[in-house]
């Protein structure tokens, strides 16, 4: 289009501008009204001209004729430049109009394509956008649920249970673009202007409450040397890079990692012996007279700057796994729950806080005497193909172990397998602690009674310590808000059974209730063996899978990679153990014949003056053999600092007589790795590090 305009533009001048007859005519109109007369007589003064110049009288006339005829020519002049000159701006205006004409007619064109085409694809990809800011604001490892009954925000009359960023803004930002597709990539500004008014900055009094020990004490310690100039970043992430290959690999992370363990990160030249103070959470238990509290506080601490250092770096490198941990997990449940097919289902599940009854005029006696009913509460978000269910199920029981939760778990699983029979794959997601969901009890019970109902396949993964708020929190906090709604309007709560009467008749709930009565609970403590032994390293297990009944493998995170087959993938090495049996039957990576030859081998060898790992109280510890007396052996352990590959011979000998089945391995001399401390080859720091697993 442009291009033959401007083809035609020049065309069109060339036709009107040199027109001869065109000029001629023009210059014939616009000269008659000034003097037509003295333009029509001019050419025969032109003519007569040399016959009139005879008398002095003619002479006179013809010379002012001929000065006439001059200035007339003069004007004629002008008059024809000031033609050529309209001319060409007349014509320079018409191709200017015509210009107009077809850029209006393209504009409208476009608005045209724009009403047709953009405004249903603009839409849907800002709504695209701001979904996917929504969604990847509020996941687990980037704002954290407060499971406070106060704290909701509410705007717009929209009342919503607030999160608090675990990272700063930019920094979420930045990871958002680096894993988004382009299309949904986002300015700061655009990304910051779609975040949810339910996840906010943290606020000082957040800061206050700590959430995970571990990341705030390092993160109290980054800030300090951060504010002294000696940290660039205080960001975990971004100090952790500086010390792996790469976070997303678990040997870096785990610190094995052959290129990485030993990097730390660098500080600048200091005055390290100058004085400073920094703060640490610490906990501390408190008594009320019959009751034990645990509880956080915070402490302040002094020393020089390089202990300073020292202790930041050491707390660094134990975070490191733990980081992996937590941001792995929250990824495989991610991707579990964004892939579910036809015959799986997820079910997230947590203890709620115990609510204690109230009646609307509480009687003081009441308040104070103890007598008040308390009810447990155990929520579980379920997942399927056909969409998502919140359960809350109820007990005056106050048991929380293991049993109660598969009494807690029946009538889901019960409702489950009668409403979508093709559902055989049961993945169970919850936090891990020890008295409730990880443990042989748990193990044992999740690898024999969903079988009993029909399932085949049944996983239970872990998240990482104290990053395990989630979904079910906030059917807690919904519960809690009810009731003392209910109670606010003058109803009556004194019993967990009248709670869930109230949360049960109530219409329009989202939330499916359940009463759980002691003996169904009591019912599964028969369920379970007097002789199950421990499973080993039960503290680092994340994922449990069982496909087999009794037969249970685990490992220290999740993959769900092969999820739909029966046996798990070989990632993360797997251990397989059968729990009535109770030993290892096959470690997944090696064949079932070579793993348990290692003590064999130390039978009937003289372990006097060798280097050995021996295991005491479940955890490894290096020394060396001073005495070797058959079934026993004496040894002189040396001390680990903190979690890193240093070791220390202590003070006062520490000698021990050990079991021999307790040597775990025979390795080779430690190595000096600094004036005072001596460090494992990797070979057998990477035996060390498996034998805590
Ligand atoms: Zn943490
Ligand atoms: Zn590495
Ligand atoms: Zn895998």
């Amino acid at each position: 289009m442009e291009k033959a305009m401007l083809d035609l533009t020049p065309q069109s001048i060339e036709n009107t501008l040199p027109d001869p007859a065109g000029v001629e005519a023009v210059e014939g109109q616009q000269e008659s009204p000034g003097g037509g007369v003295v333009v029509d007589a001019s050419p025969q003064n032109e003519d007569f001209h040399p016959q009139m110049s005879s008398t002095p009288e003619r002479e006179d006339r013809e010379k002012k004729a001929e000065k006439r005829f001059k200035r007339l020519q003069a004007e004629k002049h002008e008059l024809r430049k000031l033609n050529i000159h309209l001319r060409k701006q007349l014509a320079k205006m018409r191709k200017e109009k015509e210009r107009a004409r077809k850029s209006e007619m393209r504009a409208k064109e476009r608005l045209r394509h724009i009403e047709r085409v953009k405004p249903k694809g603009g839409k849907k990809l800002a709504k695209e956008r701001k979904l996917a800011v929504v969604s990847f604001l509020t996941r687990d490892e980037n704002s954290r649920l407060l499971p406070g009954k106060k704290d909701t925000i509410t705007k717009n009359k929209i009342k919503e249970q607030r999160r608090i960023l675990t990272k700063p803004l930019t920094e979420l930002h930045v990871l958002y673009n680096s894993e988004m597709k382009k299309s949904l990539h986002l300015s700061y500004r655009q990304f910051a202007r779609r975040r949810p008014f339910y996840v906010t900055e943290p606020k000082a009094k957040d800061r206050d409450t700590c959430a995970c020990m571990d990341h705030e004490n390092v993160h109290l310690l980054a800030n300090k040397l951060y504010s002294r100039g000696l940290l660039k970043t205080k960001s975990i992430s971004e100090l952790l890079v500086m010390i792996v290959c790469d976070p997303k690999n678990k040997d870096c992370m785990d610190r094995v990692c052959a290129k990485c363990c030993f990097e730390e990160v660098e500080f600048p030249e200091t005055e390290s012996s100058s004085e400073v103070t920094w703060e640490q959470w610490k906990r501390v238990t408190s008594t009320n007279g019959e009751r034990m509290f645990g509880n956080m506080v915070k402490q302040i601490y002094n020393g020089t700057i390089k202990e300073l250092m020292e202790l930041f770096s050491q707390k660094l490198e134990s975070l490191a796994i733990h980081q992996f941990n937590w941001l792995h997990q929250a990824e495989q449940f991610r991707y579990l729950k964004q892939n579910i097919t036809e015959c799986e289902a997820v079910l997230h599940v947590d203890f709620s806080e115990n609510y204690a009854c109230k009646l609307s005029t509480e009687v003081q006696a009441f308040h104070f005497g103890g007598s008040r009913q308390q009810a447990t509460i155990h929520t579980a978000v379920l997942y399927t193909v056909h969409g998502t269910k919140s359960y809350a199920t109820l007990s005056d029981s106050l048991r929380h172990d293991e049993r109660a939760v598969w009494a807690h778990l029946e009538p889901i699983l019960g409702e489950l397998r009668e409403t979508f029979p093709q559902i055989t794959t049961l993945h169970i997601q919850s936090d891990g602690p020890v008295t409730q969901y990880r443990n042989k009890n748990n193990f044992y019970l999740l690898s024999t009674v969903p079988f009993l109902s029909g399932f085949t396949k049944v996983t239970w993964n872990f998240s990482e310590k104290s990053h395990g708020k989630g979904a079910p929190d906030g059917i807690g906090g919904a519960i809690k808000r009810e009731a003392d709604r209910f109670v606010q309007r003058g109803g009556e709560l004194q019993a967990p059974q009248q709670l869930y009467e109230m949360l049960n008749t109530r219409l329009g709930s989202s939330i499916t209730h359940y009463w759980v009565n002691r003996e169904s609970i009591e019912k599964y403590d028969e369920l379970i063996p007097d002789n199950l032994e421990a499973v080993k390293g039960t503290f680092k297990i994340h994922q449990v899978w069982s496909s087999q009944p009794s037969q249970i493998t685990h490992r220290t995170v999740s993959c769900f990679c092969r999820k739909t087959e029966r046996s798990p993938c070989p990632c993360y090495k797997p251990v397989t153990v059968d729990l009535r049996v109770k030993r290892t039957v096959c470690n997944t990576e090696n064949p079932p014949s070579s793993p348990p030859q290692q003590p064999r081998e130390q039978e009937n060898l003289d372990l006097c003056g060798k280097f050995v790992i021996v295991i005491y109280d479940e955890k490894p510890y290096v020394g060396q053999v001073l005495e070797d007396v058959g079934e026993e052996v004496q040894v002189n352990c040396m001390l680990q600092s903190g979690d890193k590959n240093l070791f220390v011979w202590p003070q006062t000998v520490d000698l021990i007589f050990y079991y021999r089945k307790d040597v775990h391995a025979v390795i080779s001399e430690p190595e000096p790795a600094t004036s005072r401390f001596s460090k494992l080859t990797l070979q057998d720091w990477v035996k060390f590090r498996n034998t805590s697993a």
